[in-house]
C-alpha cells in the first residue's frame, strides 16, 4: 500500500489536494485526448469519492493528524485532536472537507467513524506505551453514529480491545448534518459519559451547534468555534465571546478556544479565564510520528 508520509497544514494541504486533483486530470486528459483542459469539477471529485469510499476504508487509505491542545495558564500540552486525512492513490492527501460530504453521501458515517477510533485508540496505546504523559486523544464523531443504538456499548469494546482507561479518550460531538436530537442520541452520550469517556461539544458558536446542547447534554468540554475568535476584535464581539465562556462554566464545562492564531487572542482568551487553546499560534495539524517526538515518545 502507497503511504504519502508529507502532511501539510490543512489550508496548504487542501490548496494542494485540489491542485493535484487538476494536474492529475489535466495530464490523463491530455494523453487521452490532447485538448483544452479544465479542472476537475467538484461534482466529479465527489462522485467518485463515494463510489470508491469503501475501498478507501477498506483498504486503509486514510491518515491520522494531531493538533495538541495546551493549557492556556501552563502552556503545556494537555491532550490532542485526532483529524483524518484521505491519501487518495491518484490524487495525494484529500482533507476532510472534501471527502466528508462523500462519506455521509456513501451511508458510510458509523464505519467511518469506528474506524477512524479505532486508529485513535491504537495511536493512544503507543503513545503510553512509550512513557507519554497525555490526557486524552479526542476523536470526531457525526451525529449519525452516536445516535445508533449500539453506541456507547461500541466504543467502550473498541477503547477495550487496546486496553485502555475510557478517561483518556474524548468524544467530540461535531454537527455537520442538521439532524434533529432524538431520544437515543441524548441516551448514547448519558452512556457514553457513563462509560468513562470524555464528552466535548464541537464548535460552539458556529452554524448548528445549540447553546441549548450544553444542559441537555453531559458535557465536559465546549469547544468554541473559531469564528466567534475572529469576530472578538471589537467590543461586542469580546463580550459576546466572554458571555459564552461564562454560560459555559457556569454551567459545569471547561472551556477550549478553537483558532488562537495570534498572541492577541491568546491574551484575549487567556484574560477571559478560558482552560484550553487550540490553533495554529500554538501547534498545527501534524503527523503521528511527529506528534509521539514532539511529546517525547520512544521512536
Ligand atoms: P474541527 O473539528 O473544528 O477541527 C479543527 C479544524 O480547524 C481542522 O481542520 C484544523 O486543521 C483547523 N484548524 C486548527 N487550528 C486552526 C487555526 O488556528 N486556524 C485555522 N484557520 N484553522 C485551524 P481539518 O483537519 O480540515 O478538519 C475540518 C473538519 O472536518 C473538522 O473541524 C471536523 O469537523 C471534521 N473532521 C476532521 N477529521 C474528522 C474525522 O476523522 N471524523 C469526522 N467525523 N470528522 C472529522
Ligand atoms: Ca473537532
Ligand atoms: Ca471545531
Amino acid at each position: 500500500m502507497k503511504k504519502n508520509n508529507s502532511f501539510l497544514s490543512a489550508a496548504v494541504g487542501a490548496g494542494l489536494a485540489a491542485g493535484a486533483a487538476y494536474l492529475y486530470h489535466k495530464q490523463k486528459n491530455r494523453e487521452q485526448r490532447g485538448d483544452e483542459l479544465m479542472p476537475v469539477p467538484q461534482m466529479k471529485l465527489e462522485k467518485e469519492l463515494v463510489k470508491r469510499m469503501p475501498d478507501m476504508i477498506y483498504y486503509d487509505r486514510f491518515q491520522l493528524a494531531v493538533q495538541p491542545v495546551i493549557d492556556l495558564e501552563t502552556g503545556g500540552i494537555v491532550g490532542g485532536e485526532v483529524l483524518s486525512r484521505l491519501d487518495h492513490p491518484e490524487q495525494g492527501l484529500i482533507f476532510p472537507d472534501k471527502f466528508l460530504p462523500a462519506v455521509e453521501e456513501a451511508g458510510l458515517y458509523p464505519k467511518f467513524d469506528h474506524y477512524i477510533f479505532r486508529k485513535t485508540c491504537a495511536l493512544m496505546r503507543r503513545l503510553l506505551d512509550q512513557g507519554v504523559e497525555l490526557q486524552y486523544l479526542s476523536c470526531n464523531f457525526s451525529r449519525m453514529t452516536l445516535s445508533e443504538k449500539s453506541a456507547a456499548t461500541r466504543l467502550s469494546k473498541i477503547a477495550d480491545e487496546f486496553g485502555l482507561a475510557h478517561d483518556c479518550l474524548a468524544v467530540e460531538i461535531t454537527e455537520r448534518e442538521k439532524e434533529s436530537d432524538s431520544e437515543q442520541f441524548c441516551e448514547n452520550l448519558i452512556q457514553i459519559k457513563k462509560a468513562g469517556f470524555r464528552i466535548f461539544v464541537d464548535d460552539l458558536g458556529a452554524g448548528v451547534t445549540s447553546v441549548r446542547d450544553l444542559w441537555s447534554y453531559p458535557v465536559d468540554v465546549v469547544k468554541i468555534d473559531r469564528s466567534l475568535l475572529l469576530s472578538a476584535d471589537d467590543d461586542q464581539g469580546r463580550t459576546a465571546y466572554r458571555g459564552l465562556r461564562n454560560l459555559a462554566v457556569d454551567l459545569g464545562c471547561k472551556v477550549l478556544c478553537e483558532g488562537v492564531e495570534t498572541e492577541q487572542q491568546h491574551r484575549f482568551v487567556l484574560e477571559a479565564g478560558c482552560h484550553y487553546g487550540q490553533g495554529f499560534l500554538f501547534y498545527r495539524p501534524m503527523e503521528t510520528e511527529q506528534f509521539l517526538y514532539l511529546m517525547g515518545g520512544k521512536r
